[in-house]
C-alpha cells in the first residue's frame, strides 16, 4: 500500500498523459492499468495501429495507380501480409514503451492490474489498497453492439479484431459508414478485398459537412468501396470462415442477404467503466451511461474526477488529452480548461477529411448569419503534382465580423492543414487575418489561404 496525491485509472492518452502533467507539477502519481502495455485503446488498438495499416495500403495504393504515370515502371509489390502486421505491431510496441519511458522519466507508479474505488480516496488493484487524495477515472470506452449480430472476433469482428486479421478477406462488410468503419473498410479495399458499407442513414459519416459526405462518398465509391444506405442490419449468422448479414432497406422495408468472409462492426463506442464500483460509490452517469462531470471535470463525489471516452464529447484521443492536462491542472489547485468549440476531427482515409468548429447546419440552427468561402485543390498546384486535386477547403466565417466560425477540408494533408485554421480560432482571427497571411508556395496550405481569400474579395486561382 502506498499513498498518493493522484491515482488515475487507465492508461490511455487521457490517463497517461494526465498523469505526466500531475508529476511535471509536482504530485506524487501513480497509474493503474489493467492491460499489459500502456497507451489504452489509441495505441494498442485504436488510432495507432490503423494509421499504420493506412500508411502501408496507401503506399500499395500509390504503386498500383500512380508510379507508372510518374515512369515509374515495373510489377506493383505484393502484400506480405504477416510483414504488414509485424510493422504494425513495431510501431505499437515502440509507442508503448515509449509512454513506459516516459512514466519511469516522470517518477510515474504504474499499478499492474485492474483497479476499483471501494471508498472515495481509496484504490483497490488486486489486493492492494491504495491511497489517493485524488482519482481521476480514464477508462476510455469499448466497440458498441447491435442487436442480433454477435462478435466472435474472427469472422465477425470489431475494430480490435479487424486490426488482427489470420488474413485478408476477399469480401468484407462493414456495418456503419463512420470513421472507423470507413478507415479500416479503406485499409482492406486497397489491400483487395471487395468491401461493402452498410449504413442505417442516407449520408456517411453524421454530423459532418454535407458537401465534404457528399465529395468523400463520390471518391470512396469510385476507388472501389460500395455502400448500401438506408439500411438497418438484421442479425448475422457465422460460420468458422464465413457469415451472411442479413438487412432491411429503409425505404421499402425489403429483405436482404450479403455474405462476406469477415464482417466489422462499426457502429461506435460507449463508455466503459465496468468494476470501478460506480454504482456504490454513487457516481452520476448521463442517460447515455457517461460519468457525468462539472466543469473542473470533478464528478458529484468530491476527489473523484473523470476524462476522455468515458465522459460526455467526442471520442477523439486529443480529447482525452487535453481534458487529461486540465484536470491535473485542476487537481494542483491551477486553471485548467479545454476549448471543446476548438476540437478538431480527422478521418485518415485518402483523401484525409478534417473538420473544426461550425457546420453550415449548426450556424443555421443558431440563427447565425455566415459567409461561406470555398476553394477547390483544383487550383492547387501542389495538389494537381500529386495525383490529389480531388476536394476543397470551405471555411464558413461570420457575415459581420469575418470571425472564422468553422472549416471543413476534404483533400491532401487535411488533418494536418486544418490545424493552421485551430490556431486562429483560438486567435479570434478573421478570415482575413488568414488570408493575409502569407503561405509557402507551392503548399497544400494554400488552398486554405484561399478558401479565407473566398471570404471577401475572392481567390486568386480560381
Ligand atoms: P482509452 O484509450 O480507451 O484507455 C482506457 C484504458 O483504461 C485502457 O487501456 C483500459 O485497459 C484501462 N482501464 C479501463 N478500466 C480499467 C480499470 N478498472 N483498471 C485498470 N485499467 C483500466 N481517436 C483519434 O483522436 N484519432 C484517431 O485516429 C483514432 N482512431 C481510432 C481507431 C480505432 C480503431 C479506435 C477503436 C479508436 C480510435 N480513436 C481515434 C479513438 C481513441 O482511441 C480514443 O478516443 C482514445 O483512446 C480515448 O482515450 P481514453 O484515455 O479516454 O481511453
Amino acid at each position: 500500500m502506498a499513498n498518493y496525491d493522484v491515482i488515475v485509472i487507465g492508461a490511455g492518452p487521457g490517463g497517461y498523459v494526465c498523469a505526466i502533467r500531475c508529476a511535471q507539477l509536482g504530485l506524487k502519481t501513480a497509474v493503474v492499468e489493467g492491460r499489459e502495455t500502456l497507451g489504452g485503446t489509441c495505441l494498442n488498438v485504436g488510432c495507432i495501429p490503423s494509421k499504420a495499416l493506412l500508411h502501408a495500403s496507401h503506399q500499395l495504393h500509390e504503386a498500383e495507380h500512380n508510379f507508372a504515370k510518374m515512369g515509374l515502371k515495373g510489377k506493383s509489390p505484393s502484400v506480405d501480409w504477416k510483414q504488414m502486421l509485424a510493422y504494425k505491431q513495431d510501431v505499437i510496441d515502440t509507442n508503448t514503451k515509449g509512454v513506459e519511458f516516459l512514466f519511469k522519466k516522470n517518477k510515474i507508479d504504474w499499478l499492474k492490474g485492474w483497479g476499483s474505488i471501494p471508498t472515495p480516496g481509496k484504490v483497490k488493484v488486486g489486493d492492494e489498497v491504495h491511497e489517493a487524495k485524488n482519482i481521476i477515472i480514464a477508462s476510455g470506452s469499448e466497440a458498441a453492439s447491435l442487436p442480433g449480430v454477435e462478435v466472435d472476433e474472427k469472422v465477425v469482428v470489431t475494430s480490435t479484431g479487424a486490426l488482427e486479421l489470420g488474413k485478408i478477406p476477399k469480401k468484407l462488410v462493414v456495418i456503419g459508414a463512420g470513421v472507423i468503419g470507413l478507415e479500416l473498410g479503406s485499409v482492406y479495399q486497397r489491400l483487395g478485398a471487395e468491401v461493402t458499407v452498410i449504413e442505417y442513414l442516407d449520408v456517411i459519416t453524421p454530423g459532418m459537412d454535407p458537401e465534404v459526405q457528399k465529395t468523400f462518398q463520390r471518391i470512396l465509391k469510385k476507388q472501389g468501396l460500395n455502400f448500401v444506405m438506408g439500411a438497418a442490419v438484421q442479425k448475422t449468422e457465422a460460420t468458422k470462415t464465413k457469415a451472411k448479414v442479413t438487412y432491411k432497406l429503409r425505404k421499402d422495408d425489403s429483405e436482404h442477404v450479403i455474405e462476406a468472409d469477415t464482417v466489422l462492426v462499426a457502429t461506435g463506442r460507449k463508455p466503459f467503466h465496468d468494476g470501478l464500483g460506480l454504482d456504490a460509490l454513487g457516481v452520476e452517469l448521463t442517460p447515455r451511461g457517461q460519468i457525468k462531470v462539472g466543469k473542473d471535470w470533478q464528478t458529484n463525489v468530491p476527489g473523484i474526477y473523470a476524462i476522455g471516452d468515458v465522459i460526455e464529447g467526442p471520442m477523439l484521443a486529443h480529447k482525452a488529452e487535453d481534458e487529461g492536462m486540465a484536470a491535473a491542472e485542476m487537481v494542483a489547485g491551477k486553471h485548467g480548461q479545454v476549448n471543446y468549440g476548438v476540437i478538431p476531427g480527422v478521418i485518415y482515409t485518402w483523401p484525409e477529411v478534417a473538420n473544426v468548429g461550425e457546420t453550415e447546419a449548426t450556424l443555421k440552427e443558431q440563427g447565425r448569419a455566415y459567409k461561406v468561402g470555398k476553394f477547390s485543390f483544383m487550383g492547387n498546384g501542389r495538389a494537381k503534382a500529386n495525383f490529389a486535386a480531388d476536394g476543397f477547403v470551405k471555411i464558413l466565417a461570420d457575415k459581420e465580423t469575418d470571425r472564422i466560425l468553422g472549416c471543413h477540408i476534404i483533400g491532401p494533408g487535411a488533418g494536418d492543414l486544418i490545424h493552421e485554421v485551430c490556431v486562429a480560432m483560438e486567435f479570434g482571427a478573421s478570415a482575413e487575418d488568414l488570408a493575409l497571411t502569407c503561405h509557402a508556395h507551392p503548399t497544400y496550405s494554400e488552398a486554405v489561404r484561399e478558401a479565407a481569400l473566398a471570404c471577401g474579395d475572392g481567390p486568386i486561382h480560381a
